[in-house]
């Protein structure tokens, strides 16, 4: 099977554009948003954009199942203030929908901070958050929760924590996990060698488990191992480097799941540019004689 590989394409214009961006930059998987992302106002999905993008995502060949929307920026899950919960809690709930409406079958959320109230008081809401939305949102969209950086007060970063979320979240089957590398190098697994990368998918699969895993956020990382830090970087130019990339990509596309870059655009390198440089890293099997 062919490696399912993109990044985040964007929206501007209208939604079915997304699909355009994403076949222009030779993606056979992409993230995508749903709605302007740093607002809360969305305007609602009508039929003819629905239908556009159902129809050009047929069209494209890639396969349906190798799609995402992610959350937009504002909501937080873990917020101990009542107003901000409920306003988040709704957003996702909206979001649920909208993929449903869209045919989009995972909505990568991130687990929010709880602001000093403790994690178990973040978990909790986070928990009522998670949970009413699927139930809310009668359709088959999966959430999956995406593993923090572990920046102060953030909910997420440790795997094990990750798994006591996942544990709580019902139905089951409407959950998994998208495992972001950069930050789970930035919160301290590290993931530098074939050997770490090994170590560190064994410990998700102790904690989460890889059957949980739907997507990898195939990204480097900008700060060192344990910074805590959420800044991507390009494909093995950063602090985790090739060998690492090329272990985790290769870790992943074994296990069949989709590989979305969220990596920056600059003089060293655009979207197109850090797909080749994974499709690469996945082509040289051989090389650090992985598998
Ligand atoms: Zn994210
Ligand atoms: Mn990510
Ligand atoms: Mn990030």
């Amino acid at each position: 099977m062919a490696a399912k590989v993109g990044c985040h394409v964007s929206i501007s214009g209208s939604i079915d554009m997304a699909v355009d961006n994403a076949v222009q930059r030779g993606c056979t998987a992409f993230q995508m948003f749903t709605r302007n992302p740093r607002g809360w106002h969305a305007k609602e999905l009508d039929g003819q954009v629905t239908a556009a993008f159902r129809t050009k995502l047929k069209e494209s060949g890639i396969d349906g199942d190798a799609i995402c929307a992610h959350m937009p920026y504002l909501p937080n899950l873990a917020s101990p203030d009542d107003a901000g919960f409920s306003k988040s809690a709704a957003t996702l709930t909206d979001e649920v929908r909208r993929c449903g409406l869209l045919g989009i079958p995972y909505v990568v959320t991130h687990l929010g901070s709880h602001l000093g109230s403790g994690e178990e008081a973040g978990m909790d809401r986070l928990v009522k958050g998670l949970n009413g939305a699927a139930g809310a949102a009668k359709n088959d969209v999966m959430i999956l929760l995406e593993n923090t950086a572990g920046q102060k007060n953030s909910v997420g970063s440790d795997l094990g924590q990750l798994g006591d979320i996942l544990d709580r979240c019902r139905p089951a089957g409407r959950f998994g996990v998208c495992l972001d590398t950069c930050h789970a190098f930035a919160a301290g697994y590290d993931m530098r060698t074939k050997k770490s990368v090994k170590e560190t998918f064994g410990l998700f699969e102790e904690h989460v488990g890889m059957d949980r895993l739907k997507i990898v956020h195939l990204n480097d990382a900008k700060g060192e191992l344990g910074s805590k830090r959420d800044r991507h970087y390009h494909i093995g130019l950063g602090e985790i480097g090739e060998e690492g990339m090329a272990a985790a990509a290769r870790t992943a596309d074994r296990n069949g799941i989709p590989l979305i870059l969220e990596t920056p655009i600059d003089e060293k390198r655009d979207d197109v540019g850090n797909i080749a440089k994974a499709r690469e890293l996945l082509a040289a099997r051989g090389a650090g004689g992985a598998r």
